[in-house]
């Protein structure tokens, strides 16, 4: 597909009367990527379009403002003539409605000029603040377009659900091979921990209202209630945190325990980087290591977020070194996850705490190249040459990065051994100092190496 094509076939065009929720619905999807302004192929008008990516797909947004409304009579033949133009290149119309006033004649004849183009159509009634003002969406299916999407473009919700339906229809050719800048991508976070740590009133600080890019209308039948939020330009995914708010309905009381551990291995497998919630006021306990633990087999990257910080304010430097100690103790296995002492009720430190979410996925992802591997590998071995349970001199001979997310390192080695885990332990944590694997778990194999016939080392 040639650049230009693929550009046509990516392009989703938002039409609909004035007022509707156009500009909102645009922002809200296109966030803080730079519109363009590009003038309409055969008119002297101008609409404004956006990249946007959701899923690894990506497609451009063309909101056509004005085109269909500055007029006092919407459909006045100059200017709907010009707005229909801009639906030459589209791939797709999204037909704003708004849902309080209901279906007003204007929709339906808007709907029939959408349809004379023959582009596939979604309708899209807007201002669906919650179910009450879900009434007159009924009408909408009298537009003849299945199925109606219902959004709050205001509030972010049902918005996943509609472009879940946007890059489903557009052709994968087009929206996958677009350019996806890498820091683009969405970070998904679990926000995890033992119950009243504070978890919810975290998500709920992190989602605050102009935060919010998506979240999901309260029972809609997705099972996974993902809020998203928009962070410096960049997406933050924050994982089934219905599920996280509501342990009670999973289990009995006495099962809550169990139960959040569950719930924390559910997110987790979804999600690139934990964020451990902690209970500065009672202290770090076994049940948290056991959170933390689950962090690290998903492979999950892990960020410990003592919260309720602003009960312990002005205990003193003494008492943060102690704490951090313990949690150090307590969670010992995962000691490289960095610590943030935060408040989810005054909310300080919780840009410190995306900051780190954010350097945490980055390490998670990060590749070491072959050769600074080998540089890394000659330097620390020389020092410290590997030790095996079996007591064999063994060397290693070669080293190289076999995955991301979390990195995974082969070693070859001149005979088979294992690894003794307090080598294990050094070599990771050398790993971490050398190429800044902060807070990602890190994998290692080893695996014996024959030499090449005809060569002898
Ligand atoms: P456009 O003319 O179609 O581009 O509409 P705008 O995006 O400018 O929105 C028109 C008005 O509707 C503004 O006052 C918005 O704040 C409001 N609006 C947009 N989306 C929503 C929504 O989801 N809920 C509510 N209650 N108001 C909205
Ligand atoms: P969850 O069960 O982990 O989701 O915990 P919640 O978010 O429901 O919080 C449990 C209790 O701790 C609630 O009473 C919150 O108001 C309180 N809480 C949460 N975060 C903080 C905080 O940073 N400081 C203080 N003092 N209380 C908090």
């Amino acid at each position: 597909m040639n650049e230009r094509k693929k550009q046509q076939a990516c392009r989703v065009v938002l039409v609909g009367r004035p007022n509707v929720g156009k500009s909102t619905l645009f922002n809200r999807l296109a966030g803080s990527r730079r519109a363009i302004v590009t003038p309409v192929p055969g008119t002297t008008r101008d609409v404004l379009e956006a990249p946007v990516e959701w899923q690894g797909a990506q497609f451009a947004l063309v909101d056509t403002g004005g085109l269909f409304g500055r007029s006092e009579d919407p459909l006045h033949e100059e200017v709907s003539r010009q707005g229909l133009r801009a639906l030459d290149t589209a791939a797709l119309v999204l037909l704003l409605a708004d849902g309080r006033d209901g279906c007003v004649p204007a929709d339906y004849d808007l709907a029939k000029r959408v349809r004379q183009t023959g582009v596939p159509v979604l309708v899209v009634v807007n201002k669906v603040d919650d179910p009450a003002s879900e009434v007159g969406v009924g009408d909408f299916h009298r537009l003849g377009f299945e199925p109606v999407f219902r959004v709050s473009a205001e509030h972010g919700l049902g918005v996943g659900n509609l472009l879940d339906q946007v890059i489903s229809i557009l052709p994968d050719s087009a929206t996958r091979s677009a350019p996806a800048g890498k820091d683009q991508s969405e970070i998904a976070i679990a926000i995890v921990g033992r119950p009243n740590v504070g978890k919810s009133s975290l998500v709920n600080l992190l989602a605050r209202e102009d935060r919010v890019l998506v979240s999901e209308l309260a029972g809609t039948t997705r099972d996974a209630v993902d809020t998203v939020i928009r962070w410096q330009g960049r997406r933050l995914r924050l994982v089934d945190t219905a599920g996280i708010r509501r342990p009670g309905r999973v289990a009995k009381s006495g099962q809550v325990e169990s139960a959040s551990v569950a719930i924390a291995r559910r997110a987790m497998a979804r999600a690139d980087v934990a964020v451990v919630v902690l209970d500065t006021s009672t202290g770090v306990t076994h049940r948290d290591a056991a959170i933390a633990g689950e962090a690290e087999r998903a492979g999950c990257g892990i960020v410990c977020a003592a919260n309720k910080w602003d009960l312990v304010k002005g205990r003193g430097a003494e008492f943060v070194k102690s704490f951090d100690q313990t949690i150090r103790e307590e969670l010992k296995f995962a000691d490289y996850a960095p610590i943030v002492h935060l408040s989810a009720l005054t909310g300080t430190r919780s840009q410190k705490l995306l900051e780190l979410v954010e350097r945490v996925d980055r390490a998670r992802a990060a590749h070491v190249s072959t050769s600074d591997l080998n540089r890394f590998l000659e330097r620390v071995t020389k020092r410290h040459p590997p030790s095996s349970p079996n007591k064999r001199e063994v060397k290693f001979q070669y080293a190289t990065q076999i995955g991301v997310k979390p990195p995974r390192f082969l070693l070859f080695t001149n005979a088979p051994m294992r690894l003794h885990f307090s080598y294990e332990r050094f070599l990771k944590n050398r790993l971490r100092e050398s190429f800044e694997f902060i807070g990602t778990p890190l994998e290692i194999q080893v695996r014996a190496r024959r030499p090449p016939r005809g060569r002898r080392r």
